[in-house]
């Protein structure tokens, strides 16, 4: 068996139709992916807080461009998804509600009780007096209302 046939039976080998379409196949994929990402690229866009138009001139861009149209998204794309950043302002307005609540501890039980409290609801320590005046809750070492001037 000589060199040459050898060199030919394997190039008849990759002539066989089967390699065509193979590639044909391959590319059908890889056409159908694109597409796929065209749609995926919109709906990605739009969740992350961004303008109707600028998702759409972004499908677009992955449409013309193909897979490198779909790396330069990807690199420019916000970095936050708009779920992301209600969640996180919701968390923010909670802790400020929480401070500005001015929520202390029961020095008897440890419950949480509001500043304005007179007695622990959980456990009936008294907490503040009230103003014999106007009703405002005093602490119970204050010797005039600070609200009304009456002294108690
Ligand atoms: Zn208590
Ligand atoms: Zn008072």
């Amino acid at each position: 068996m000589d060199i040459l046939g050898y060199i030919e039976d394997i190039q008849n080998f990759f002539r066989l139709p089967i390699w065509r379409w193979l590639i044909y196949g391959i590319v059908f994929i890889l056409i159908i992916i694109w597409l796929a990402f065209v749609y995926w690229t919109y709906r990605d866009a739009r969740l992350r807080n961004t303008s109707p138009t600028a998702a759409i001139f972004w499908a677009l861009v992955v449409l013309a461009f193909s897979y490198p149209g779909l790396v330069v998204y990807l690199i420019l794309r916000p970095p936050e998804f708009i779920d992301d950043i209600v969640e996180r302002d919701l968390e923010i307005s909670r802790m400020e509600a929480l401070l500005d609540s001015k929520v202390s501890n029961c020095p008897a039980c440890g419950k949480e009780v509001h500043d304005d409290f007179l007695i622990c609801p959980y456990c009936r320590k008294k907490l503040k007096n009230q103003c014999i005046s106007c009703g405002r809750p005093l602490d119970l070492d204050w010797k005039v209302c600070p609200y009304c001037k009456t002294t108690q």
